[in-house]
């Protein structure tokens, strides 16, 4: 085992603290980060330049933030012999809220995947992805401002919770057995078996989460995603819960899109959100076909994973869609792709993501004039035509610059 890693605290950050469900963040808050690994240094050091300008752009001195390293992945591997430290999770538990760059999954030494694990030790119950277009960003489809969404994805269940056992294993031999012989099943020999749990008390908890931030925001609707016409126990459950909820927390805040309809002509009473479900197969149509009828879309957590990735196509690609971890008080802010180890340390990778995901975390700790700092520097970027490589070959004419440079262009638009 190696040493534990130690925190450097910046000198005069305060820590942010959290009492009745309410952030309570200082003026020289202390936040958290892990650079990450492969194309994590790059992208985050772009990221800390440009938060940090946008910070003084609008706050001209008056906060900023206090940035404290913690380690996970290749890095805590090297230097402290664990890919994810006690030290780290603890420090996460103190101090609520940071942001990370991609980590490496590690073959084998019994972690699926570190990202994961994050999710699952810390309780961080809500994927968060907000999917919406830049000014100025290529994008394949022909008007994709009108995909304003945000993803709201369960994290700690589903076929994400590792319950699985190889085909020919002793376990998912015992497994099988026990299915077809007390519960009438037939899987086949040499099966590979896996457990997909969906709890009410999970979905339930996701799906308020998802209706109260559309309250929060004044979002006209929330979309249950499921495939519950299939999995009736586990996909149609997270459907039946989901209204459920509603009813019994939002009974006063909240209609049925059929009430919608039925009792009001279609027209949404003001304050009011409307709750809709959608089989998962045909929400990846209409996200293409008729995104604006979607606002904050709740799903189980393989079917978040997928959607959020082929929306955020429609906006310009992985690089440009940011990401959050959230749970009752900690809220963990990332890059929503991976690792891309064929880029690493080249300077090239688009850092669009873990700056979207640094307006994110922004907008949590209530510094929203920071936030609309950076997308407008970013639209006025894009509007100069200056791209990272990734989008700068989807459109003619345009500039191709590195991930610094790319960077630098932001902060120079940053006060314009
Ligand atoms: P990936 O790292 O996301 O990269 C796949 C491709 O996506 C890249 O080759 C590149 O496409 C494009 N891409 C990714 N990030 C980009 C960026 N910032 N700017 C521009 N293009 C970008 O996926 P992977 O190669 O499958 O996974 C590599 C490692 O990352 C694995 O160890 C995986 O487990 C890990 N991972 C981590 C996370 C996480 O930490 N949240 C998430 C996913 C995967 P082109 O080749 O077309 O240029």
């Amino acid at each position: 085992m190696g040493r534990a890693p130690q925190l450097e605290i910046p000198p005069g950050a305060e820590p942010i603290g959290f009492s009745e469900g309410q952030l309570s963040v200082p003026s020289h808050p202390i936040v958290l980060f892990i650079e990450g690994d492969g194309i994590g240094p790059d992208i985050w050091r772009a990221t800390r330049t440009v938060i940090d300008g946008a910070v003084e752009a609008a706050y001209g001195g008056e906060r900023r933030v206090g940035w404290a390293e913690i380690f996970a992945g290749e890095k805590a591997h090297d230097r402290f012999a664990s890919w994810l430290p006690d030290a780290t999770l603890e420090a996460i538990r103190t101090y609520l809220v940071g942001i990370k760059g991609p980590l490496t999954t590690p073959v084998g030494g019994g972690i699926r995947s570190l990202n994961v694990t994050l999710r699952q030790v810390l309780d961080l119950y809500t994927c968060i992805r907000p999917v919406r277009w830049i000014r100025g960003v290529p994008s394949p489809v022909h008007e994709p401002h009108k995909l304003d969404v945000v993803i709201y994805r369960e994290n700690t269940e589903d076929v994400y919770a590792g319950i699985e056992f190889a085909a020919g294993s002793p376990e998912a031999e015992k497994l099988r057995s026990f299915l077809n012989n007390e519960m009438g099943t037939s899987i086949r020999e040499y099966s590979g078996i896996g457990i997909k749990p969906l709890s009410e008390f999970a979905t339930k908890r996701l799906v308020a989460k998802a209706i109260q931030s559309a309250l929060d925001s004044g979002r006209a609707s929330v979309t249950l995603v499921h495939k519950g016409n299939i999995m009736k126990f586990t996909e149609g459950a997270f459907r039946d819960w989901g209204y459920e909820i509603a009813r019994e927390r939002f009974s006063d805040t909240t209609i049925t899109e059929e009430q919608l309809w039925s009792e009001y002509g279609g027209r949404r009473p003001d304050g009011v959100v409307v709750i809709k479900d959608r089989i998962a197969d045909a929400m990846f149509q209409q996200v293409l076909l008729r995104p604006d009828e979607y606002d904050i879309i709740a799903l189980p957590n393989l079917n978040g994973d997928y959607l959020s990735d082929a929306a955020a196509a429609q906006v310009g690609g992985l690089g440009m869609a940011p990401g959050a971890n959230v749970g009752d008080e900690i809220a963990v802010f990332e890059a929503t792709h991976g690792t891309a180890p064929k880029y690493a340390g080249q300077d090239k990778v688009n850092p669009g993501s873990l700056i979207l995901s640094g307006v994110m975390l922004l907008e949590h700790l209530g510094w929203g004039e920071a936030a609309t700092v950076i997308v407008r520097a970013l639209e006025r970027t894009f509007d100069q035509k200056t791209f990272t490589y990734d989008l700068a070959r989807q459109m003619h004419g345009a500039t191709t610059v590195s991930t610094s440079a790319f960077a630098e262009r932001v902060v120079a638009n940053l006060s314009a």
